[in-house]
C-alpha cells in the first residue's frame, strides 16, 4: 500500500493500492483505499492546502508530475 502525499504541505492525501514497480502515473479510483485532505473541484483533485494533485479522467486521476511524494510499498500482481 502506498500513501500519496503532497509534495508542498506534506499532508496525506490518500492511500493507494499501487499494482507491479512503475511510476504512479494515474490513480485508479477503486483502488484507493482512503481519502485524507485530497477534495475535487472542477475536474482536478486538490491537496486542503490548494495544490493541485492531479486531474479526474473519469475512472482514475491522472497525476501531476512533482505534485506529490508517496511513501509505502507497491505490490506485484
Ligand atoms: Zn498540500
Amino acid at each position: 500500500m502506498l500513501t500519496i502525499q503532497c509534495a508542498a504541505c506534506k499532508k496525506k492525501l490518500w492511500k493507494y493500492d499501487k499494482i507491479g514497480h512503475g511510476h504512479v502515473v494515474r490513480c485508479h479510483k477503486d483502488r484507493i483505499q482512503r481519502m485524507y485532505n485530497a477534495e475535487v473541484i472542477s475536474h482536478k483533485i486538490h491537496c486542503s492546502c490548494g495544490k493541485e494533485i492531479g486531474i479526474d479522467k473519469g475512472c482514475h486521476y491522472r497525476m501531476i508530475a512533482n505534485a506529490f511524494t508517496h511513501t509505502g510499498t507497491k505490490r506485484n500482481k
